[in-house]
């Protein structure tokens, strides 16, 4: 990657942005990247955000042309922030407009250079703090996520919520996190805490945030789908993305090295439930372009890593499940390698019962969209709902697990006879 002209967002911290950006012909300074964006606003209609408002801020051309412009000198931040920001701070960075779009333009990770050059935090500060610490100082977040947990079951949110005191600004988000969080909160830790892990294990589990520690069952159902391989579980690991798409880019690096360290030398598979935590670590080696030795261990476990569409029983039953969609939803990769496997197995499995989603379906907002300021979630998702209900689609199956219970609570609100489930519930 040599280009010959490559203004930078924020050249006193080079080490805060991204060096290579993927593009269809290989790695790409973010300009040279910004640059492949041609203005011809084939993605307009796929872009959820642009459908809402119907205007260039909130489109996936104006966003990239806000960078671009920005990058060349011809557009002066201080005198736009508030409308730049809104625009950044909107974008689902669900990747649809890159699977629209001729070249394939990365629009989703333009906002995130954007959002980390503006130095926009659009997680609440309280929510932002206790989510770092998993990676920071894991012993810390253990106990705040415990506390948070019983103060869930015991029923001191609702006490909260009853009082009012959720409605301040910086506590609205426990609102909705009760909202979309099961009734009961066990952890996968709770689960397993009586078993006994193999020496050699054949495969290593590494649960997301949500399989973790917000909807146990969840991993226990991974669990149970991985069992004939010896797992293993990398409890207390993260793979940096929280910190990628939140946070600094240096924090996450530095949760990659961690991953990649533990995971060692080995040759076993690691899995993971997510397929936005899949899509990150397969691009790992792009976070360490300026280190040789970093990006050759990125390397090796980029190649390790898998999807749990790749364990899902290969004689499944279709019977109680209706009417069957995938919903695509991930980040930055929409339609990506996860969902093409899976589409696959689900096609065999439930025939003529899969439903085709749409180009121009909404997709649900990934990754605690929903959570961040400025966000639009309640108007997409009652968006997605209406499509679900217009193709009476009985289950939507997801790759992520937050982003199911994201859109069952909608679908309780508003389409009951539906429900989201992840793809590892299909059967049990
Ligand atoms: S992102 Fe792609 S599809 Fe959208 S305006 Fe730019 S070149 Fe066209
Ligand atoms: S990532 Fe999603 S919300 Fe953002 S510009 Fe692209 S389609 Fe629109």
């Amino acid at each position: 990657m040599n280009d010959f002209f490559s203004p930078t967002l924020d050249p006193h911290h080079p080490k805060e942005h991204i060096d290579a950006l993927p593009a269809q012909s290989g790695t790409r300074s973010l300009y040279d990247s910004v640059c492949f964006c041609n203005r011809c606003n084939m993605c307009a209609q796929s872009c959820p955000t642009f459908r809402l408002r119907q205007e260039e801020f909130s489109s996936p051309r104006g966003r990239n042309q806000i960078l671009r412009l920005v990058l060349e000198g011809k557009f002066k931040i201080s005198a736009y922030r508030r409308q730049i920001e809104q625009s950044m701070a909107s974008c689902l960075l669900c990747g649809a407009c890159s699977a629209a779009c001729p070249g394939k333009t990365p629009t989703a990770e333009h906002v995130l250079e954007m959002q980390r050059a503006l130095g926009i935090r659009p997680l609440p500060f309280l929510l932002h703090k206790i989510l770092s610490w998993r990676t920071a100082s894991p012993r810390l977040f253990d106990w705040a996520a415990t506390l948070c947990r019983l103060a869930h079951n015991g029923g001191a949110v609702k006490l909260l919520r009853f009082s009012g005191l959720t409605q301040l600004p910086f506590l609205r988000w426990v609102n909705h996190a009760d909202d979309i969080l099961p009734r009961k909160i066990i952890f996968l830790r709770q689960h397993l805490k009586k078993t006994v892990f193999p020496q050699n294990p054949g495969v290593l589990y590494l649960p997301s945030l949500e399989a973790a520690y917000l909807d146990g069952s969840l991993g226990l159902s991974s669990w149970h789908k991985l069992q004939e391989h010896q797992p293993a579980v990398l409890f207390g690991l993260s793979s940096g993305l929280f910190e990628y798409v939140y946070g600094s880019l240096r924090h996450a690096r530095h949760a990659a090295q961690k991953l990649m360290m533990q995971a060692g030398n080995g040759t076993a598979p690691i899995v993971t439930d997510s397929a936005d935590v899949y899509f990150f670590i397969k691009n790992y080696p792009r976070l360490f372009a300026h280190s040789k030795v970093w990006q050759r261990k990125a390397r090796r476990l980029a190649s390790r890593v898998r999807f749990i569409a790749d364990y899902l029983p290969k004689k499944a039953k279709a019977e109680g499940y209706g009417r069957v969609q995938i919903d695509p939803s991930a980040l930055f990769s929409f339609e990506n390698e996860a969902f093409e496997k899976t589409e696959k197995i689900f096609r065999v499995i439930f025939k003529k019962n899969l439903l085709h989603y749409g180009y121009r379906d909404t997709p649900t907002p990934p990754f605690g969209y929903s959570f961040r300021k400025g966000n639009l979630s309640k108007q997409v998702c009652f968006c997605r709902v209406k499509d679900i209900a217009r193709t009476q689609t009985d289950t939507v199956f997801f790759l992520s697990g937050l982003s199911a219970l994201e859109l069952n609570y909608w679908l309780k609100k508003y389409y009951p006879g539906a429900k989201a489930e992840h793809i590892v519930r299909l059967n049990g």
